[in-house]
């Protein structure tokens, strides 16, 4: 589904990644870990688009991946992005619109019927359905999460990139939204690029584990250096099978 090759990011001398290699599954779900500066931000930017590769190849089903931002390959990078002035509901309505209408529409009618139903489902599905009508700044910490998870999800992108999404979470919260991405996950088959600083939630989220380091990966030829190894994870989460 994606595939790296040789794969290498530098900024002027600085070699971010060397040699990066690595074939993903539609449905995955990658965790991301390594020492802070390695590479994990450089590399989600890569998948998206916003920075291009100094030498190698990020190939989606056999295509290269386009040199700018494109939702219409349905990658979509997590941030938080919550307009103030808009509550919840319209927050949710306002990404669908943007996937949607890309130049910024407004959707009217039946139309924007349908769309605020598929918003109200969203919610629901991230327990936000009682918040619908707050505003921003009247959400928790986890709840802004939740939130953040809706806008992104509501464009079916068929790859998610988190980075660090629950670092700042209070353990309890952050197990809450742990159960609660591996569920979107099951249910939308949704491929998932995370990186986090936790190995824990790495080893208990992902299908595979990249870790991202300087590595020889085979010591008797010296082209193979790899920027990470990956690790199969052996879950019991998901019966659904990986294509
Ligand atoms: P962290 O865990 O701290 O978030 P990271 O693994 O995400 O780290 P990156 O943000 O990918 O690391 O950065 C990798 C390296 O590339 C760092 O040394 C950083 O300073 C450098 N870097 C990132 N972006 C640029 C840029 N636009 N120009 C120059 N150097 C950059
Ligand atoms: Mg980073």
């Amino acid at each position: 589904f994606i595939t790296v090759s040789n794969l290498w990011k530098e900024y002027g001398d600085l070699v971010v990644l060397e040699n990066l290699n690595l074939s993903v599954k539609q449905g995955e779900f990658c965790t991301l870990v390594g020492a802070s500066g390695c590479g994990k931000s450089t590399f989600l930017k890569m998948l998206l688009g916003q920075e291009t590769p100094s030498r190698g190849q990020l190939l989606l089903e056999g295509e290269a991946f386009p040199g700018e931002p494109d939702r219409n390959r349905g990658i979509v990078f997590q941030r938080y992005s919550v307009f103030p002035h808009l509550t919840v509901r319209q927050n949710v309505l306002m990404s669908l619109e943007l996937e949607q209408k890309p130049w910024l529409g407004k959707l009217f009618g039946s139309a924007r019927r349908e769309a605020l139903e598929k918003v109200d489902t969203m919610l629901a599905s991230v327990g936000l359905e009682a918040s619908a009508t707050k505003w921003p700044h009247e959400l928790s910490g986890g709840m802004q999460q939740r939130l953040a998870i809706a806008q992104s999800l509501i464009m079916r992108p068929r790859v998610l990139l988190l980075d660090e999404p629950f670092g700042a979470l209070d353990p309890g919260i952050r197990k809450d939204m742990h159960d609660l991405l591996l569920k979107l996950w099951q249910e939308t088959g949704t491929t998932i690029f995370m990186v986090t600083h936790d190995l824990q939630e790495g080893f208990y989220l992902g299908t595979r584990l990249l870790v991202f380091d300087k590595v020889r990966n085979d010591p008797h030829d010296p082209q193979a250096f790899g920027a990470s190894i990956t690790y199969d994870l052996p879950t019991g989460q998901s019966d659904r099978q990986l294509m």
